[in-house]
C-alpha cells in the first residue's frame, strides 16, 4: 500500500515523502482513513509503530480542509501527552508533516518559562500539543481558550493514567466543546482506560496493531548475573570492551541515575542522566547530545525514557531491573526498532531474582543467562530487600517526568482490545 491512496493532500504527501517514508505502517493505514471520516477512534498502539503520524496526518488534513473562521486563531486540535519529551517529539512531527500547510502549532509543557508560551498562544495556534499540568496552568491564568477544539488526541493514555493525570484529564475534558472528534491511543487497556474510553468516545473505530512485545524478534535479550557492587565495573567493561558508542542505560531511581552517570564519567565514558529532577533544558540537551553522538551513555529512569524516539539504538542495558515487569518490555522496546537489530542486556544481582522471575513470567520465556568472565557472582552474598521492589507495582517508582503525582497500580496488558477497523457502539469490546 502507498500513502497516495489514503486520501491525504499533496502538501501532506510531499512532507511525508521528504521523510523517506514509502509506505504507511499498519497503524497508519488503519487510522488515517478512520480519522478522515470524522468519527472517534480507539487505537491500541505503542511507540515505535508510527502512531504519531497515524493521528497527525489525518488531523492536519481535516484542519486544512476546513479553514477556521477569520480573526484570532482558536485552538482547533489539542494533543495531550504524558511527558514533556513526548510532547516535544509530537510537536516536531506536527511541524514536519504540516510544513506545507498554513497551520500553526505549538507545544506547551512545564519546567520551562510560561511567558514565551503565552506569547505564542496569544498570536494564535491551530494545533496545540501539551502535557496536562501546564495546560491547566494556562487555563487558570486565562491565557488559553479551549472552547473551539474540534479534535482531541490523548496520546499514550495509559501512561497518563499511570502518572496520575486522570483528574487533570477530566478537568480538561470539561473545558472542551461537545461536538468534537476524539482519538485515544494507548498501549495497554486496563479497566481504568476502558472506563475513560467508554465515557469519552462515541461509537469509535477500533484498531489494534501488534504489541511490540517481548517480543520484537529483532531484540536479543540476555541476563548477566553479577554482584550488586560490581555492576558499574561490569557496565564500563561491556561498554569499553564492545566499543559501544550509543547505549541507553536504565536505573530504578533518579538518585541511582545521577550516581551511575558520575561513575561512568570517572571511568572516562561520557554520560548524562535524564529524569524528572533535571531541568527541562538539561533533559533536552542530554537527549540532543546523545542523538548527535556527543555522549555515549544516556542513563534514564523509566518514565523519563518513555516515548523517547532515538533511531537505531543498538544497546539497551538494564542496570537495575524495573519493579514493574511491564516496564521491562517498554525499556527493551527502545532497541531493535524499525527492523534494526538490537541488544538488551540486564545486569542482575541476587536482590533482583524475584523481579527477574516476574519478568520472565510476563514474557512467558526464560531470558538466557551469560556470566561474564571475571564477574561471576559471589554465592556467599545474600539478597537484600529492594525498596518497593517487591509487590510494590506502580508505587514508589522514581524518575518521573517531573509532573504531578503518579499513583495507582499499573494497567493490565492488552485485555479486551478490539480487532479490525469496524465500528461498534461501545468504546471497548467485551
Ligand atoms: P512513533 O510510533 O510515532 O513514535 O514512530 C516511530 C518511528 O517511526 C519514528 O521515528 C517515525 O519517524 C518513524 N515512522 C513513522 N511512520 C513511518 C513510515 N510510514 N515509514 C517509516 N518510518 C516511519
Amino acid at each position: 500500500m502507498s500513502f497516495d491512496t489514503l486520501g491525504l493532500s499533496t502538501e501532506i504527501l510531499r512532507a511525508v515523502s521528504e521523510q523517506g517514508y514509502t509506505e504507511p505502517t499498519p497503524v497508519q493505514s488503519q487510522a488515517i482513513p478512520a480519522v478522515l471520516q470524522g468519527g472517534d477512534l480507539l487505537a491500541g498502539a505503542q511507540t515505535g509503530t508510527g502512531k504519531t503520524a497515524g493521528f497527525t496526518l489525518p488531523l492536519l488534513q481535516r484542519l486544512s480542509g476546513a479553514p477556521a473562521s477569520k480573526g484570532r486563531r482558536p485552538v482547533r486540535a489539542l494533543i495531550l501527552t504524558p511527558t514533556r519529551e513526548l510532547a516535544a517529539q509530537v510537536g516536531e512531527s506536527v511541524s514536519t508533516y504540516g510544513k506545507y500547510l498554513p497551520l500553526r502549532s505549538t507545544v506547551i509543557f512545564g519546567g520551562v518559562k510560561i511567558g514565551p508560551q503565552i506569547t505564542k498562544l496569544r498570536n494564535g495556534v491551530d494545533i496545540l500539543v501539551a502535557t496536562p499540568g501546564r495546560l491547566l496552568d494556562h487555563v487558570q491564568q486565562g491565557t488559553l481558550d479551549l472552547s473551539q477544539v474540534e479534535i482531541l488526541v490523548l496520546d499514550e493514555a495509559d501512561r497518563m493514567l499511570d502518572m496520575g493525570f486522570l483528574r487533570d484529564i477530566r478537568k480538561i475534558l470539561a473545558l472542551l466543546p461537545k461536538g468534537r472528534q476524539n482519538l485515544l491511543f494507548s498501549a495497554t487497556f486496563s479497566n481504568e482506560i476502558k472506563r475513560l474510553a467508554d465515557n469519552l468516545l462515541d461509537s469509535p473505530a477500533l484498531i489494534e496493531v501488534a504489541r511490540r512485545n517481548t517480543a520484537s524478534e529483532h531484540v536479543a535479550q540476555v541476563v548477566h548475573p553479577v554482584d550488586r557492587e560490581r555492576k558499574r565495573e561490569l557496565l564500563s567493561h561491556l561498554i569499553g570492551g564492545g566499543d559501544w558508542q550509543q547505549v541507553l542505560v536504565f536505573t530504578r531511581t533518579k538518585h541511582g541515575a545521577n550516581r551511575l552517570t558520575k561513575q561512568l564519567e570517572q571511568d572516562g565514558i561520557s554520560a548524562a542522566a535524564i529524569h524528572g529532577n533535571k531541568s527541562q533544558a538539561a533533559r533536552t540537551k542530554a537527549l540532543a547530545d546523545f542523538k548527535q553522538g556527543k555522549i555515549r551513555v544516556l542513563v534514564a529512569t523509566d518514565i523519563a525514557a518513555r516515548g523517547l524516539d532515538i533511531d537505531q539504538l543498538p544497546h539497551v542495558v538494564n542496570f537495575e531491573l524495573p519493579n514493574v515487569p511491564e516496564d521491562y518490555v517498554h525499556r527493551i522496546g527502545r532497541t531493535g526498532r524499525a527492523g534494526n537489530e538490537g541488544e538488551a542486556m540486564s545486569l542482575v544481582c541476587v536482590d533482583e531474582h524475584k523481579l527477574l522471575r516476574d519478568i520472565e513470567r510476563l514474557l512467558k520465556r526464560e531470558i538466557p543467562k551469560d556470566v561474564i568472565e571475571g564477574f561471576s557472582p559471589d554465592p556467599s552474598i545474600k539478597a537484600e530487600p529492594i525498596p518497593n521492589g517487591r509487590n510494590g507495582a506502580g508505587r514508589g517508582r522514581s524518575g518521573g517526568g517531573g509532573q504531578r503525582n503518579r499513583a495507582g497500580a499499573r494497567s493490565g496488558q492488552g485485555a479486551g482490545r478490539g480487532q479490525g477497523g469496524g465500528r461498534r457502539r461501545s468504546a471497548v469490546p467485551a
